[in-house]
């Protein structure tokens, strides 16, 4: 059993007694993060219609346009967009449950609201060392996704208490997993499988949800990419690396919209060679770091030491706060130093 049975009817009871729940991701939401924040609103809404007043979804940013075809994602809040409402609803809010994050920082301008906040709070999330959250922490890594910890939560809990899992909820779940694990190519667990054979069963369109991930490209995306591998690409052979550089002039000549980067930094790893992947990007004050690996290099550990981030041990990301034509040889040199100090052997 992924989710704990006594963890599982904790939450079952927070969310029964609960009338006004705010559900919170990420900055720079990603499919994993929505498909829990709309998958779980639905589960909520469908389990308790006779206790629950509202159930609202804030975002610390905004999320790619190819994720609006989830069921209610347009209901999300984005707390810069509608501050106002947000902060209405996070301080009335008594219970707030926090999915796909390991700490309260992730949410940016939110995070001092959502502590100070006297609301019930509940962690759902696959991160490794998450924030011990006072209420109830359900936190397991050898899971796909958050949205799948949240379906193996909602199918435990729906089963005890003889409860449906609406349709919505599983096309949002199954849509986080399959993004999360980059269309079934990583941190694929054998109850990812399970997961997605009992959704499938239930008729959620697959095809459809392929449709809108993974084949809805702009052309300018498309060409992009092109510009990305032909022209930006840098090989440092010695490290077994690879980056990539994408700077505002480049996001300006192809009319870049958020999100048209998204899985850019997984391509260097085809090359037999790379097994680590970088992606800058340069952004508002900020340089976002993506970096990707395929071997025994943790770059989770490689973010939390030189690149203000961290997250999965083969997916993590960060900032970074130099010139843009620094980044790469920066990269070269915090990568060098790390593989001599961790001594697992990729130089
Ligand atoms: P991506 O490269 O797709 O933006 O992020 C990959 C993973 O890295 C995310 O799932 C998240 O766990 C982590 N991550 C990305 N950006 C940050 C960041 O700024 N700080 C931290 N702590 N983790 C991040
Ligand atoms: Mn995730």
């Amino acid at each position: 059993m992924i989710v704990d049975s006594q963890k599982a009817e904790s939450f079952f009871r927070m969310l029964s007694e609960s009338k006004k729940t705010v559900i919170a991701g990420h900055f720079n939401p990603d499919g994993d993060c929505i498909g829990c924040l709309t998958g779980m609103r639905s589960w909520i809404e469908s389990s308790f219609p006779g206790s629950v007043e509202s159930v609202s979804m804030i975002v610390p940013s905004i999320f790619p346009d190819y994720l609006h075809f989830l069921p209610g994602a347009d209901d999300v809040l984005v707390f810069p967009k509608d501050r106002s409402r947000s902060k209405t609803l996070i301080a009335e809010a008594d219970t707030i449950i926090c999915m796909d994050f390991n700490n309260l920082a992730r949410t940016e301008d939110m995070a001092g609201l959502l502590s100070g906040s006297n609301a019930v709070k509940i962690l759902v999330d696959h991160h490794p060392s998450p924030e011990a959250f006072p209420d109830l922490t359900i936190s397991e890594t050898e899971v796909s996704s958050a949205s799948e910890l949240a379906w193996w939560l909602v199918s435990e809990v729906s089963s005890r208490h003889g409860l449906s899992v609406p349709f919505d909820t599983k096309t949002s779940f199954y849509t986080g997993m399959m993004t999360d694990t980059n269309n079934f190519c990583n941190s694929v667990f054998p109850s990812t499988f399970l997961m997605a054979s009992q959704i499938a069963e239930a008729g959620v369109d697959r095809d459809k949800i392929q449709m809108e991930i993974m084949n809805s490209f702009s052309q300018q995306r498309m060409r992009l990419m092109g510009e990305m591998l032909l022209n930006r690409m840098r090989m440092f052979n010695d490290l077994k690396a690879a980056t990539m550089v994408l700077d505002a002039s480049t996001k300006e000549r192809f009319d870049y919209r958020d999100g048209d980067s998204e899985g850019f930094v997984n391509l260097p790893l085809k090359i037999k060679e790379v097994e680590i992947s970088a992606l800058f990007t340069q952004g508002d004050g900020f340089i976002k770091v993506s970096l990707r690996s395929k071997g025994a290099v943790s770059v989770n550990r490689l973010c939390r030491s030189y690149f203000n981030g961290g997250g999965h041990e083969r997916a993590a990301g960060g900032r970074l706060y130099m010139p843009i034509e620094q980044v790469e040889e920066y990269f070269g040199k915090c990568l060098r130093e790390f593989l001599q100090k961790e001594g697992n052997g990729a130089v």
